[in-house]
């Protein structure tokens, strides 16, 4: 199979991208989901692909074969240029109790909600940091679950710049959340535990310095995003303070790679419909003049982002020596910490060995013990033996 331009992931940035290359050039666009949408727009009935571009659902790239080649499933898929637009996800840390059945990632919950579970009647914590949690807690009480708090762990003065970059836009659509949803959301607030007999029942929690208990059935916890780098490392992309490195144009440091949305920074959805322009229309050679200086703008709320949801020294430090920090190994932070780089802690633990090949508890393990991150290497995902053998051309 050859593709004139590939767009990898039919998220905001994908879409966005595979619309303004169509203008110019043949497209192919896939996804590993088998809807378009991403993260945001999941299930989401009304997207729609100009007839020239050609759309491959359930179609993960599993590695790399060569600068020009991807391996999907089994097939290899060559191509002219390609547009990386894998985006994000969940960053999770661990607690005490975080393994518990009734904990989930916000973004988990959100996509279980989206994909038809039932939460009415249900009482639920949400908890962590960032924009994320307020949009989970919208929709859960939308389909009437009642939401006791929103933990958010920033403290009011740090989250100031954040508020203060918002569009119009954004305000009126957190408005529209409603008061109950905006009443619910506490800054400087913070998990402490999670516990219960076998299922989640409690939480603790530290709210502007008081100890609070809050009896609940679901708790929905995410600490922020972590882009999904690995094609794009695979393919050799430079890196640029722990996101694919693009210029203005979205090109990337190699040569008919075009980077764009969550995987070039973590700056919203705007963003990640701007640079997806941006890039299908540099790849086919088409004018993006008077978009750069929206672009411009757009980098200074993913800094403005990440300052207002800095991780307080504290989230940093509620795992305690028998929390589990690899749920697919068992692997508990005492026996991690005994390494001091993540090839040592792997080969001895069975760290990041399990069926998420590190994607939640390398993170974890960087950012709580300071490990470097492990090579990446192919698969991207855990996949059949047959998918990683190339099939015979008819
Ligand atoms: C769990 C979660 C929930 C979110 N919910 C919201 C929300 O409610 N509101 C909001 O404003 N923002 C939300 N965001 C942020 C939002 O995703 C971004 O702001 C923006 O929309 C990202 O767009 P994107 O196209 O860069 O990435 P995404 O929307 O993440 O799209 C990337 C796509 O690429 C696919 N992909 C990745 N790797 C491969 C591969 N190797 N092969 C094939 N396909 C691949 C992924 O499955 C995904 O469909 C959420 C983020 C996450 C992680």
């Amino acid at each position: 199979m050859h593709a004139e331009v590939l767009v990898v992931g039919a998220g905001p940035a994908g879409l966005a991208a595979a619309r303004a290359a169509s203008k110019n050039a043949k497209v192919t666009l896939l996804d590993d989901n088998a809807k378009m949408g991403g993260q945001i727009w999941r299930n989401r009935p009304d997207l729609k692909l100009p007839a020239n571009v050609q759309w491959l659902p359930s179609s993960g790239i599993a590695g790399v074969l060569d600068e020009k080649t991807l391996l999907l499933e089994g097939k290899a898929l060559s191509f002219d240029q390609v547009i990386l637009c894998t985006g994000a996800r969940e960053l999770h840390l661990p607690f005490p109790g975080w393994t518990l059945p009734g904990v989930l990632g916000a973004g988990g919950l959100q996509a279980m909600i989206k994909n038809g579970l039932d939460v009415a009647g249900k009482t639920i914590v949400v908890a962590g940091s960032g924009p994320l949690l307020l949009a989970v807690a919208a929709l859960a009480r939308q389909k009437g679950a009642k939401v006791l708090k929103i933990l958010e762990q920033a403290p009011t003065w740090q989250l100031l710049p954040f508020l203060r970059a918002l569009s119009a836009g954004k305000i009126l659509q957190a408005a529209q959340m409603g008061p109950q949803t905006l009443l619910g959301y506490n800054p400087d607030a913070y998990l402490l535990q999670a516990s219960g007999e076998g299922q989640l029942q409690q939480v603790i929690c530290q709210i502007q310095g008081k100890t609070v208990q809050l009896e609940c059935d679901l708790l929905a916890v995410g600490f922020g995003l972590v882009p999904n780098l690995e094609l794009a490392v695979q393919l050799g992309c430079r890196l640029d303070q722990g996101f694919i490195q693009v210029d203005d144009t979205c090109k990337t440091s190699q040569k008919g790679i075009y980077a764009a949305g969550e995987i070039t920074g973590i700056g919203g959805l705007d963003r990640a419909l701007l640079q997806g322009e941006i890039s299908g229309l540099a790849a086919t050679n088409q004018t993006i003049k008077n978009l750069v200086p929206r672009l411009r703008a757009s980098q200074r709320f993913v800094r403005t982002l990440k300052n207002s949801f800095t991780l307080r020294p504290e989230v940093l430090k509620l795992a305690q020596p028998d929390t589990i920090v690899c749920r697919c190994e068992d692997v508990r932070l005492s026996q991690a910490q005994q390494h001091d780089n993540w090839r040592s802690a792997k080969l001895h633990t069975r760290l990041g060995m399990g069926a998420c090949q590190g994607r939640t508890c390398a993170p974890i393990c960087q950012i709580l013990l300071g490990l470097d991150s492990p090579q990446t290497r192919p698969p991207i995902f855990a996949t059949p033996l047959k998918n990683l053998l190339l099939e015979e051309e008819p």
